[in-house]
């Protein structure tokens, strides 16, 4: 049996654990961050929590005698792929990462580009004064500056509450969400610029499609950076990989 390191916090990830443990020969484990309190179900081996950096996850991958790895991360989860990336290689394993396509910008849209959430706070619209935010938990601090707004922030979990949120309200809950949902959302809270990264994928795309809609700016965060190395956009093209690595390495 070959031994199938998943890195996962994605749909994708799921989608691709389910298949994987199709495959003849082959075991695979899911790796969790451990941030959201009750995760999607997974199929086959769990684990759950941070590796402890680059050191961390060269041990676990020797220890579990991890023979192939798939970072099935977030598109935004940038730390984790690096360090997978150095981790491979140290220990001299096929690494692929599944990445989803960014969205692509419509000539309707109206989308202001950023490079960081940081720097998404700092070109809110003057003329904008509801905005919703939609980043996930975990980088609301900056937002805090906007005293002068109110703020729609929607996440799975909420924040941590030892950090400052602006006026506002959290509003709880998880995808896939849908165009009539998020029409309506928008309206019922007169929102007038949203803030999203460029995730990709269809589950939060809806949002998109509403501010369109309605000619809302989005300010949209760009992906960061990825590691040099094999990349996939869709699960059937990480099947394939993975079946092509068994047959050829082991077959
Ligand atoms: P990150 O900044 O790249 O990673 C921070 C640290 O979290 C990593 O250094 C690692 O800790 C740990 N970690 C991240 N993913 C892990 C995994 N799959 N298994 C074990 N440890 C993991 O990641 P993040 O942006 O905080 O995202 C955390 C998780 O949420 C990821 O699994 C990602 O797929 C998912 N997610 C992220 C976003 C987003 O917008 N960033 C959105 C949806 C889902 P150690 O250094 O200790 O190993």
């Amino acid at each position: 049996m070959k031994r199938l390191l998943i890195l996962g916090g994605t749909g994708d990830a799921v989608r691709l654990a389910n298949l994987a443990i199709d495959l003849p020969g082959l075991v695979a484990i899911t790796s969790l961050a451990g941030r959201t309190s009750a995760p999607k179900s997974l199929v086959g081996d769990v684990r759950s929590g941070g590796f402890g950096g680059e050191a961390g996850l060269v041990k676990y991958l020797q220890t579990e005698q991890i023979d192939l790895l798939i970072d099935a991360t977030h598109p935004f989860a940038a730390q984790m792929s690096r360090t997978a990336a150095t981790a491979a290689t140290t220990v001299g394993i096929p690494r692929l990462m599944l990445l989803r396509p960014g969205w692509t910008r419509s000539p309707e849209d109206k989308w202001i580009e950023v490079e960081s959430v940081e720097a998404a706070v700092q070109v809110i619209p003057a003329s904008a004064q509801r905005i919703f935010i939609t980043i996930g938990r975990q980088q609301l601090a900056p937002f805090a500056t906007l005293t002068d707004k109110w703020c729609l922030m929607r996440s799975i979990d909420p924040p941590d509450p030892r950090i400052s949120l602006p006026p506002g309200k959290l509003l709880l809950d998880r995808g896939p969400f849908h165009l009539e949902g998020e029409r309506e959302l928008l309206r019922e809270y007169q929102i007038q610029a949203i803030v999203s990264k460029n995730s990709g994928g269809d589950a939060t795309y809806a949002k998109i499609i509403a501010a369109r809609e309605l000619g809302l700016p989005v300010i949209m965060v760009r992906r960061p950076m990825v590691p040099d190395g094999e990349i996939v956009t869709d699960v059937a093209g990480a099947v394939e990989w993975l079946i092509d690595r068994l047959s050829i390495r082991f077959g």
